[in-house]
């Protein structure tokens, strides 16, 4: 009978281990509730012996929690966001209430009846612990978990705290306009139309929303040829403004379950690149390249898992939702702990060539000046390059963009074919040229690399010629560059190299200037 008391007495004692709070079951708090239970003092000799080890590894688990990182269950792999308040046992092992709960249910079945009543096998558990099993340090798998698979905790937001965003300082459209003219050449309608709609994205994030006005998001669609910039000038805002970007494909998304990216992967990415900080996730930029790719196939008489259901699937993200993304993996599965993402403030940029989009405009046009004194040459528009800013969104819908998609997308921000000019500006003037570049590595030789209009003009006609944009420059320059790099450190004489139109068009060589 008293066997069977002190039996229910653990009992109660092992419920009420779910009231107490975290952080009081360290080291010998746990021992305390175990109680005279012997069993445990056996392996209790065994913990002190890791506990050792585990001192400098409980540091850890002290830093894994104020880091910053969300605690993660041990057992169901939940968040702290998700699961709740978590149990920190020693050794890095955090532990969610209905595991702990679950836990303490199955240790009640035990039959400890059985082992109290047997003094033999008590006398040689209390001596070497328990015969034929050896304890498995926790702490060894607890840490396994990496720090790219923890999420970063939400800061509570206190009251008066300014936002990440403080709008007096976010800089005005001209001025963004004028930091990307530093990097990117030509497109000024496009940079003007970013830059507005930039700004006017992160004041409405800012913006307070108590009076009932809540400014409506204004997501983006670049419209361009390949290589004209479109990327390029993402890349450049998200690193002017500080936010985090993520750029994915539209031709790797479909629909959820079929093999491909999901589409919240896009967040998933984002969340990645924000550092697993979900404040900073929720404010960044995605971009969505080759969205043309996604159009509404026609005559197709199987499932469109790529195309118009990936619109479909877009439409709740580009809105604003709460996405559940698994937090440092690609995909969603068992072992990785999900992250919940609002997408409200996240902007979307969506950019694609539409290679076939000019025929459309060009009907269009056609049709409109057809007849009467209006009427135009037939050929009018054949010629015209930049056909594509004439673009309305009636001229998408027949493309293939479904209208919920293209009412999300209310920002259209069509880029210009790059021309010889721009090119040969391209080559020079960014911060970043490429010309610049091979500057900066020949001056390390003491060399002085000279281009002259006429070789810059060439090496823009042949890129002109690939029709890959401004991507083709950099192919061919470092073409010409090969044999002038390998030669160069040869002689420690020459001080001056001179690329010239006749070098690059192959039939002349560079000049070469040997130090004074
Ligand atoms: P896409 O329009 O296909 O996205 P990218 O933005 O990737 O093209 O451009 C490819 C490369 O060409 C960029 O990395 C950048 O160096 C260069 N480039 C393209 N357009 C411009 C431009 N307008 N100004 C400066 N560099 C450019």
């Amino acid at each position: 009978m008293s066997d069977e008391e002190k039996n229910t007495n653990d009992e109660k004692e092992v419920l009420n281990f779910n009231e107490v709070e975290p952080g009081e079951y360290e080291g010998n708090d746990i021992k305390k509730t175990s109680g005279e239970s012997t069993e445990m003092t056996a392996s209790d000799g065994k913990n002190d012996g890791s506990d050792g080890s585990g001192d400098t590894g409980g540091s850890g688990s002290n830093s894994s929690g104020g880091s910053g990182y969300e605690e993660i269950c041990f057992v169901c792999r939940r968040p702290e966001s998700k699961a709740g308040k978590m149990f920190r046992l020693p050794n890095k092992i955090s532990i969610c209430e209905d595991c702990m709960q679950r836990l303490m249910d199955q240790a009640a079945q035990f039959d400890y009846n059985g082992l109290l009543n047997n003094p033999d096998l008590l006398k040689e558990l209390n001596r070497h612990g328990m015969p034929n099993i050896s304890f498995v340090n926790m702490g060894d798998i607890a840490s396994g978990i990496p720090n790219s698979q923890r999420i970063k905790k939400r800061k509570e937001k206190k009251e008066g705290e300014k936002p990440v965003f403080d709008i007096k300082k976010l800089p005005a459209p001209h001025k963004i306009k004028a930091q990307l003219d530093d990097y990117v050449i030509g497109q000024e309608h496009a940079k003007k139309v970013i830059s507005v709609a930039v700004y006017n994205h992160y004041k409405r994030i800012g913006c307070d929303t108590s009076d009932g006005i809540e400014i409506d998001k204004s997501n983006i669609l670049m419209i361009g040829p390949t290589g004209s910039g479109k990327t390029y000038l993402v890349k450049t805002l998200a690193k002017l403004l500080d936010v985090p970007l993520a750029i994915a494909d539209a031709t790797s998304l479909t629909e959820a379950g079929y093999i491909g990216d999901d589409i919240e992967s896009c967040v998933s990415k984002l969340l990645a690149a924000a550092d697993n900080d979900i404040d900073r996730t929720e404010q960044g930029i995605i971009f969505i390249d080759e969205i043309d790719k996604i159009a509404r196939k026609k005559d197709v008489h199987s499932r469109d898992v790529s195309g118009e259901s990936v619109q479909q699937g877009l439409l709740k993200m580009l809105e604003g939702s709460e996405v559940e993304v698994p937090v440092g993996a690609g995909s969603k599965n068992m072992m990785v702990p999900l992250a919940k993402v609002n997408t409200k403030n996240i902007l979307f940029i969506c950019g694609g060539a539409f290679p076939d989009l000019d025929e459309i405009i060009k009907n269009r046009l056609k049709k409109q000046t057809s007849i009467g004194f209006a009427a135009d040459l037939k050929d009018k528009y054949d010629k015209d390059k930049n056909l594509q800013k004439q673009v309305k969104v009636e001229d998408l819908k027949k493309y293939g963009l479904i209208p919920e998609f293209l009412g999300r997308l209310p920002v259209i921000c069509p880029f210009e074919s790059l021309s010889r000019d721009m090119l040969v500006e391209i080559l020079k003037e960014p911060k970043n040229a490429i010309l610049k570049q091979y500057q900066k590595l020949l001056l390390l030789d003491e060399v002085d690399l000279v281009f002259d209009d006429g070789a810059l003009e060439a090496i823009a006609e042949k890129a002109m010629e690939r029709e890959t944009g401004a991507r083709a420059l950099r192919a061919i320059v470092e073409e010409f560059m090969l044999d002038i790099m390998y030669e160069i450190p040869k002689d420690d004489n020459i001080g001056r190299v001179t690329i010239t139109r006749e070098y690059i068009e192959g039939t002349g060589a560079p000049v070469i200037e040997v130090r004074a």
